[in-house]
């Protein structure tokens, strides 16, 4: 029996080497100027051919995702990366394209054995089209966000019996308001491509409405108090949905489930991945998970959760552009001698009640006890971003190998109303 396979984003090293942690069986990473994010923190051809072997060793699974739509000027730059990549021996498991381009490029230049995988922001939506890129090479579609149930199901079952291909779907993350990031918004509002990976959401934003004669007039536009977010979408979570997509312990319709989120913290990362982990592992030991398990989900930060269109009812606006979060990550944790030493990623202080996350285990709450710089053994009262610390709690924890300090947080009191957005168009001669 082929269990579903697990597939987590990893923004950076850390990140990746957390979701494997945290029980993802693949990992998906890419490049800062060529896999649709343009984080500072995105993989180089070098640590690309790190992260290879890390993961190998792991004995789990790696893809690279060079997904963007290059257009001519760009083809001479990605063919450059691609040999900068088989220089350092930088072999993953699949590539993720959407391009038949870069397909090619990889083609002729890659002598090893690599896979093929078509990237969502192909829009790979009925079965006819699978085949076309089964037939071309691909050997898994990522398909659209866009598809209900009933759509993925006839999906696998038109696809002819001959035409050997996997399907990946996403399960959890941020959805586009336009047909998977194939959108110009960004690109007009702010010169941010969003097909280029630098969107800077303002799908997202608030919109008023300004009549051309009377510049700085904003009328608001109401659907609600908070105005009006007509294309805010929220973030889908199918935590609850997944045996639907699995059918039974034999036969799955798709092969692969997808967390979205490279740009995502460590801690989203780390929980979301272990939660997943989590119910999937349920699911073929013929058990339920625990809803305290599934209720993690809420302690990342998220946009109000939907089943974007898996149930052919998408909610796609929701009522403001806050994020849920009601947890903030202070830090990563090992037990050691009598201490836990803490990595710190957010300041906290003696007295301060606190939780451990980590996987697998319950979660409960202790007080610091006690605070000491991790080199020099002084005691201190508060904990600083990216210090080392040990602590010590106010009860003996010890059955953690590796865990995510966080304590309780209303984000709702930091409540920001976004800055208006500078709209970059010119304005109309009259
Ligand atoms: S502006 Fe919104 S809809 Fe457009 S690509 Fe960015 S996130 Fe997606």
């Amino acid at each position: 029996m082929k269990k579903i396979e697990l597939l987590s984003p990893a923004g950076d090293f850390e990140k990746m080497c957390d979701a494997l942690h945290f029980g993802a069986d693949a990992v998906y990473l890419g490049p800062k100027e060529f896999s649709l994010r343009t984080g500072d923190a995105a993989f180089t051809p070098e640590t690309m051919a790190k992260a290879v072997e890390y993961v190998r060793a792991k004995k789990k699974k790696i893809y690279f995702a060079l997904n963007i739509m290059p257009t001519e000027v760009m083809i001479s730059d990605i063919s450059q990366f691609i040999d900068e990549l088989i220089k350092f021996n930088a072999v993953p498991d699949a590539f993720i394209i959407s391009d038949p381009g870069i397909l090619n490029l990889l083609k002729e230049k890659y002598k090893q054995s690599v896979g093929y995988h078509l990237s969502t922001q192909a829009n790979c939506i009925n079965s006819q089209s699978v085949k076309f890129w089964a037939e071309n090479g691909i050997e898994r579609i990522i398909l659209g966000r866009e598809l209900t149930l009933e759509d993925i199901r006839n999906i696998r079952k038109n696809i002819p019996d001959d035409v050997k291909v996997e399907l990946e779907v996403f399960v959890h993350g941020a959805m586009c308001m336009s047909y998977s990031g194939r959108c110009l918004i960004s690109s007009y509002f702010t010169g941010r491509n969003a097909n280029r990976g630098d969107c800077a959401h303002p799908c997202r934003w608030k919109y008023y409405l300004m009549e051309e004669t009377r510049e700085g007039e904003f009328f608001p536009i109401e659907e609600n108090n908070g105005g009006t977010y007509i294309m805010n979408s929220h973030d889908m979570c199918l935590g609850k949905d997944i045996e639907k997509l699995i059918c039974n312990k034999d036969s799955t319709i798709v092969d692969s489930f997808k967390i979205e989120g490279r740009n995502k913290g460590t801690y989203y990362v780390s929980v979301v991945t272990a939660v997943y982990r989590q119910i999937i592992d349920a699911y073929y030991n013929g058990q339920e998970c625990a809803q305290d398990i599934i209720d993690q989900l809420q302690t990342v930060s998220h946009r109000p959760y939907s089943k974007g269109f898996l149930f052919n009812k998408p909610r796609q606006n929701v009522k403001d552009s806050i994020y849920l979060w009601n947890y903030r990550f202070l830090g990563k944790c090992l037990c050691e001698d009598d201490f836990i030493k803490v990595d710190v990623r957010n300041q906290f202080s003696v007295g301060e009640e606190v939780e451990v996350f980590s996987y697998g285990a319950k979660v409960d709450t202790y007080v610091v006890k006690s605070i000491y710089d991790y080199e020099s053994g002084q005691p201190i009262l508060q904990a600083r971003n990216q210090e080392v610390v040990k602590i010590a709690l106010d009860s003996d924890i010890r059955n953690f190998e590796y865990g995510l300090l966080r304590k309780k947080w209303d984000n709702q009191k930091k409540k920001k109303t976004p800055a208006k957005p500078q709209f970059r168009r010119e304005k109309k001669n009259k």
